[in-house]
């Protein structure tokens, strides 16, 4: 309790689970965002095979850490974990061998796994989660609003703008009154995007972009896709960090049924049922300007997905194909799915992508696959795909006259 957490910066996601640490007496920051030199420090220190949220976690770390000044007893770094077909797992080794390497063996990691439900520490370990996880669905739902207004912003810049102040908002208010103040700064968040004027009578193609989790919600990682895919035409409905917990929830309580422990599967049910609720309860004040209905529980769409692919296989293979099928149900005329390079998991979906697609209509799809490096032919890709999205979307059905425009 006496040292200060750091978590790297995944995406505006991460302030949400140190707000709700704060909120229980644990002193917990966020690292910078990754840059040039971050990911120049973790390409150099790890063996090249490791994929992209891995280089870009060891380098955010290694550059903190190397700070002058710096005293390794003060801190403790936050790198979750993970079973399955992904290299998750193997990311504290590596960063522990890295940090011994240099000297810095006092370093303390902590790295909760899916496997005990990302359970967090201090002296309210449940408390700490279930708040996390309420202010998680909060980021998910302003980053929905964020999606779904700005392309059709009637002043350039307004949405980012209270975008980023509700944001501020929510967490400070997460941190302060906790759940009570996770529900007023939603109902406020919606007040604030309700008067941002937009004109939606003309919409736009809906593009859903999944995949892996880091690069789908990192900027730095993917290049800021969802405003690449907006700068060409597009609207689009992204992934949510409430997947990824609503997809833990899910695998343990198939895991507990197979294994016959009947006490862990009523534990992991209840936590499934909880992480839906607290979705549906961020999403609440936003039902009335929000016109993409929120996504179902996975247990549900894993039927849909069945047919093709045994979703008990799980992984993040699954969660992407799954909302495929969901998205293009409500009208996506394009799916990208995003992965690090190399990326077990992103690729199976691009492995699939086919036998989806011809029971998708066949639906546009774009695998983009990232590796740190500046890639040059994002950009041309990008627009033939859109290209494709457009005359699938004029195929199919005239487009969506949205509900109104605002205000
Ligand atoms: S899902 Fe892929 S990119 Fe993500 S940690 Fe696992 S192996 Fe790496």
């Amino acid at each position: 309790m006496d040292r200060t957490v750091y978590l790297p910066r995944l995406s505006d996601h991460a302030g949400a689970v140190a707000a709700a640490m704060r909120a229980y007496g644990i002193q917990a920051e966020v690292l910078p965002p990754p840059n040039a030199e971050t990911i120049a420090v973790g390409l150099a220190l790890c063996r090249g095979r490791e994929c992209l949220p891995c280089l870009l976690c060891v380098g955010d770390i290694v550059c903190h850490v190397r700070r002058p000044g710096y005293d390794p007893s003060q801190g403790v770094y936050f790198l979750p974990g993970g079973p399955g077909p992904c290299r998750l797992p193997q990311y504290r080794v590596l960063l522990r061998e890295i940090l011994e390497r240099m000297g810095l063996g006092a370093v303390e990691v902590v790295a909760p796994s899916s496997e005990d439900g990302y359970a967090l520490f201090g002296e309210r370990p449940r408390a700490t989660r279930m708040l996390a996880a309420g202010a998680l669905a909060g980021v998910d739902v302003l980053q929905k609003a964020l999606h779904e207004l700005r392309p059709y912003e009637l002043d350039r810049g307004r949405t980012d703008s209270v975008y980023r102040r509700s944001l501020e908002q929510l967490l400070e208010a997460v941190e302060r009154d906790r759940t009570a103040g996770l529900v007023a700064a939603m109902a406020r968040a919606a007040r604030e995007f309700e008067a941002v004027p937009v004109d939606r009578r003309r919409r736009r193609p809906l593009v859903a972009v999944l995949g892996e989790v880091f690069v789908l919600l990192n900027l730095f990682a993917n290049d800021d896709l969802v405003r690449k895919v907006e700068a060409t035409g597009g609207e689009v409905l992204a992934g949510t960090f409430s997947d990824v917990l609503d997809m833990t929830e899910t695998n343990n309580v198939h895991e507990q049924w197979n294994q016959s422990l009947y006490l862990d599967l009523l534990g992991a049910e209840l936590s499934r049922r909880y992480q839906i609720m607290v979705l549906r309860r961020a999403y609440r004040p936003f039902a009335r300007l929000l016109t993409h209905p929120l996504e179902e529980p996975l247990r549900r769409v894993y039927e849909r997905l069945r047919p093709h692919y045994d979703p008990e296989l799980g992984g993040e293979a699954v969660l992407a194909m799954s909302r495929a099928i969901e998205a293009a149900g409500h009208g996506a005329s394009g799916i990208v799915n995003v992965m690090p390079f190399s990326c077990v998991a992103g690729l199976m979906a691009a492995g699939m992508a086919p036998r989806l697609r011809a029971a998708l209509d066949g639906i546009p799809w774009l695998d983009i696959s990232y590796g740190g490096q500046e890639s040059t032919n994002v950009g041309t890709r990008l627009e033939a795909f859109m290209h494709q999205v457009v005359q699938f979307q004029r195929r199919r059905r005239p487009a969506p006259v949205a509900a109104g425009s605002s205000p």
